[in-house]
């Protein structure tokens, strides 16, 4: 009895099927000729701390008024800024992050998410990590979803898990758990295949942890009961 992240991916994967994630509106962008990957940074800081129906909320009234993109939250006044993302909660703090996000990008890249994510992964995340509220979950997970880079998202659910079923890690630091991951999924795969199965294994913990493994588990249907330790049943 015992799960590696292999095992974790295909078992909630039988069991969830495919994720999908990042959640974004590809309509819109096609649309209004706007970049999506700002959508997903922008969602990445929204989700801060809240469920994400409220982040949709939120991301509902920018798109319309038609302000998902980098030059539209540098322009716009922090005030309506504040008013448009009031939903997601924390609108104070996440309005400045937004702003320092979207000035940067603007800023220093001349408006270009290509020219912000065509360099070195670790450069691109000690910089995002130097941004006002970007912690290692927000930056990795502009990283994977919207930069495509390889990193792996480490959550609290993620860490939830490792620890009920238990998945073998030697602490639960946030470096720790991501690196096991990452050296335990990078063999013999692609780096596209990387990159996808990054992913859709944190969206589907995601989705286990809303399920099955919350504060209180339910464990009597869940995937993982032959193999999890903790099982309350
Ligand atoms: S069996 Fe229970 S504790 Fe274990 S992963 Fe599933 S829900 Fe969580």
């Amino acid at each position: 009895m015992s799960v590696d992240p292999e095992k974790l991916y295909t078992i909630l994967l039988n069991h969830f099927g495919d994720q999908k994630w990042w959640p974004y509106d590809p309509e819109y962008h096609k649309i209004n000729g706007s970049d999506p990957r700002f959508e997903i940074m922008i969602g990445a800081i929204l989700t801060q701390n809240t469920a994400w129906s409220n982040v949709e909320k939120a991301l509902f009234n920018l798109k319309k008024n038609k302000s998902l993109t980098v030059k539209t939250i540098v322009e716009m006044p922090v005030e309506k800024l504040k008013l448009m993302i009031q939903p997601s909660g924390f609108f104070n703090q996440k309005s400045t992050r937004l702003k320092v996000l979207a000035d940067h990008v603007y800023e220093k890249y001349d408006n270009s998410l290509d020219d912000f994510f065509k360099r070195d992964l670790q450069e691109i995340r000690d910089e995002l990590l130097s941004l006002n509220g970007i912690g290692p979950e927000t930056a990795d997970s502009m990283l994977l979803y919207a930069g495509n880079l390889p990193i792996f998202v480490v959550d609290a659910y993620t860490k939830r898990i490792c620890k009920r079923i238990p998945i073998k890690i030697n602490d639960e630091s946030y470096d720790e758990i991501q690196q096991y991951f990452e050296s335990e999924l990078s063999k013999n795969l692609t780096k596209k295949d990387i990159v996808s199965m990054y992913k859709e294994l944190h969206a589907l913990i995601v989705e286990l942890a809303k399920n099955y493994c919350k504060t209180k588990p339910s464990c009597s249907n869940c995937p993982l009961k032959q193999d999890c330790r903790f099982k309350l049943i």
